[in-house]
Order: structure tokens, then sequence, then C-alpha cells
């Protein structure tokens, strides 16, 4: 299948070139028709599967067919996408701006945290597309600065954080906004009964459009696990990323938790930012694109202000503390081995954490493969790098370096990145 089987419109099919996409992914192949033949769709897809494109390509292409080429944009809100965190809306506002850039469609993006002036401006200098976060855009509504009531395409995206965040209340207060008469796109990585529930209420006749197993991760992740305790981590994680030359995200599960790792890094001068709800907006944007550029190799987030997170070459994922939520560990580990390419996680389970980590082996059907010794030393190694006191051996993920050729064709899907963190 490529973009030209999907009727997509010659503007869209420039900009999709240009942004060098080859094919279609799966899930693009499969819901963009069913987008353009107006169909509602309950999409189950992780990030990092292209469904962003899956939705912002066709919805663009309907609006922008409805003008017929003369008429002019009318200027109100004609397609409102909801999502759970700032980060997520930015990237989502950047990708209709960049498949949309010969459309003429216009869009903005509104999210908490920031002043609200500039967004209430730029409703109402008129927007086809709103991007939005539920919390800033009811404010907004109940301000009379922003309407939801000419509404013809609904997304939800993330469904399942929304919920986690406790948005449900907000979303059913902007549902009551939304014409009944639209069509409705409601993404989400899992299906638990409330987002089912959900996808009944707001949904009319949906196609259910699922790609690889529910809660399943891409499969060319290499998963270790490191059974340490809480004083080792510090410790343990200097000596990954010694060797480690790529971009890597480490999750911790507490903001003050990401804070303490950073300065613990810094310590042994190692450059890291923190990504979580207590940093300003700008400080958040400026971690953000830091990472982006390499400049910061090493982002510590914790979950919420990590979905969605859209960052290529991500190629390895520490999970700093496990998660008691398994779908979480999923969610994680699709920040790497985004769009084909390969990726690393590693966590670190202390005997407090085991029944996390048994149910993330049961939802993933495959025990993670055991590292070796965690090194001996307690303390955060002191800078300069090269007096670390670890012995990074011993601490190597099995199959990583020289043992790795042996180990190929193993049980799980090898890449050559594999390993490398350690
Ligand atoms: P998403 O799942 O929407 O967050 O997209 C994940 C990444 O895949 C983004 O960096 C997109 O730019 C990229 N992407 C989306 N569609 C394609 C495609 N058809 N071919 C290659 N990369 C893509």
């Amino acid at each position: 299948m490529r973009f030209e089987d999907l009727r997509l419109s010659e503007p869209l099919l420039r900009a999709v070139r240009s942004a060098r996409y080859v094919d279609p992914t799966p899930i693009q192949a499969k819901a963009i028709p069913l987008v353009l033949s107006g169909r509602d769709v309950l999409g189950c897809a992780q990030t990092g599967t292209g469904k962003t494109a899956a939705f912002a390509l066709p919805i663009l292409q309907r609006l922008s067919e409805r003008w017929g080429g003369a008429k002019k944009p009318t200027g109100r809100v004609r397609a409102l996408v909801l999502c759970p965190t700032r980060e997520l809306a930015q990237q989502i506002h950047e990708s209709f701006r960049t498949y949309g850039q010969n459309t003429g469609v216009r869009g903005t993006v509104i999210f908490g945290g920031v002043n609200q002036n500039r967004q209430a401006r730029a409703l109402r200098a008129g927007v086809d597309v709103l991007v939005a976060t539920p919390g800033r855009l009811l404010d907004l509504m109940e301000q009379g600065l922003a309407s939801v009531s000419g509404t013809e395409i609904l997304v939800l995206d993330e469904a399942d954080r929304m919920l986690d965040m406790g948005f449900l209340p907000d979303l059913r207060r902007i549902l009551a906004h939304v014409p009944r008469q639209r069509q409705t796109l409601l993404f989400s990585a899992t299906m638990p009964p409330p987002i089912r529930k959900l996808a009944g209420d707001v949904l009319r006749k949906p196609v259910p459009v699922e790609v690889a197993r529910v809660s399943s991760p891409a499969p060319q992740v290499d998963h270790w696990v490191y059974h340490v305790e809480k004083p080792e981590k510090p410790a343990l994680l200097m000596s990954l990323l010694e060797q480690t030359h790529t971009r890597t995200l480490v999750f911790t599960r507490t903001k003050h938790g990401a804070d303490r790792v950073v300065r613990q890094l810094a310590k042994a001068g190692v450059s890291a930012a923190a990504l979580h709800g207590n940093k300003s907006q700008g400080a958040r944007t400026r971690a953000l694109s830091e990472f982006r550029s390499a400049e910061t190799p090493v982002l510590v987030a914790t979950d919420i202000a990590a979905r969605g997170l859209d960052v290529e070459d991500i190629t390895h994922v520490i999970n700093y503390d496990l998660t008691p939520e398994p779908e979480t560990y999923v969610h994680r580990i699709g920040r790497t081995a985004r769009a084909g390419a390969a990726g690393t996680a590693v966590s670190f389970c202390t005997s407090a954490e085991h029944a996390d980590l048994r149910a993330i082996e049961q939802l993933l059907r495959e025990p993670l493969q055991q590292a070796g010794d965690p090194p001996k030393s307690v303390e955060p190694p002191p800078a300069p790098r090269r007096e670390v006191p670890v012995r990074a051996a011993r601490s190597r993920p099995r199959g990583s370096g020289a043992g790795r050729s042996s180990k190929r064709g193993s049980r799980r899907r090898r890449s050559s990145t594999a390993g490398a963190v350690a």
C-alpha cells in the first residue's frame, strides 16, 4: 500500500513526500480510508505507530474538501482534538501544521500552565483545527473565549491516559457542547472497561482499528531487567549511561525522584534534564528541545509528563522505578523503537517491585531478560566519570558487546543497538 492509493489530495501527498514518508504505517493504511468515508473509528494503537497522521491527514482532507477550493475557511473550530498533555498537544498541532502546510487549514493549540491571552487571541482570529488539553479548553469555554459548537470532527487521543489523569468530568462537560451530529475518532493504547464505556457513549457504529496486539510494545525492543535494591540504583544508572552514547529516557515514579536522579547525575558530570509537571512550561519546552537536539542526552521523566513524547532516536528507555501498571510499562517502552527503529528497555527491579515485574511479564507474555549482577558500589559515583567505581563488565546485560553475536537469533529479536546501554 502506498500513500497514493489512499485517495489523499495532491496538497497532502506533497506534504507527506516532504516529510519523507515512503509508505503509510499499518494504522494509516487502515484508518485513513475510514476517516475519509466519514466513519467513526475506535483505534487501539500506541504512540510511535504513526497514529497522528492516521487522523490528521484525512481530517485535513475532509476540511479542505468542503471548501471546494473556492469557499474561504469559516474560522470556527471544525475539528477538535483533545489529548492529555501539553507536550502531546503541541506535537499534534505541529503535525497538523506540517501535513496541512499546502491546504490553507488553520490550527492552533491550547493548554494550561501558560498565560491564556495568546491562545484566546488565536481563537478569536479563527481556527479550523483546535488541539487542546481538556482543562484549559473548558476554562476558555467558560469565559466565552472558545466555542466548540461548530465541531464536525472530534478526536479523543490517548483516551486511556486522559481518564487516568482524571479528565473524564472535563471531557463530559466539553462533549455536552459538541454537536451530536459529528464524526468521532477515539484512540487509546489500552482498552480497559472505562474506555469501552466512554467509546460506547461517544462513538456511533465505530469501526475498530487495531494495530499490533492490544498493549503490546514494538517487537524490536529488547527488554532487560536488573534485580537491585534501592541504594544501588544510582551507581547502576551511571554505569549504564557511561556506555550509552545516544538519547536515553529515564523514568521515575515521582517528580521528586526525577529531580533527585538529575542532581545525582549532575554531580557525576552527566548532563540530564527533568521533565515533570512541577516544571514551568518554559523549563519543559527547553528540556525537550535540548533533548531533541541531543544537547542533553538524558531526560528523566515521570509518566504523565512523558506521555506521547515524540523524539526520534531514543534508543534506550530505563525504568529507574518500575510501574505498578503494566500498561504504563508499554507506554514507556513506546518511546523507543519508534517507526520501525530498534530500542533497548532496561528496568531496575527491587525486591519490593517483584509483583510489578510479574504483572509486566504477564502482559508481555514473556519474561524480561535477566541482566548480570548489579554493581557492588552503593554510592553515586563522583566526577570525573572515568572514576566511576562500578564494575561495568559485570553490570552489562548479557548479550551486549562481544557476547551479543552469540545470542543473535535467540527467542527475542535482537537489534544492532541491543545491549548498547551497558
Ligand atoms: P505517532 O505515532 O503519530 O506519534 O508517530 C510516530 C513517528 O512516526 C513520528 O515521528 C512521525 O513523524 C513518524 N511517522 C508517521 N507516519 C510515518 C510514515 N508513514 N513513515 C515514516 N514515519 C512516519
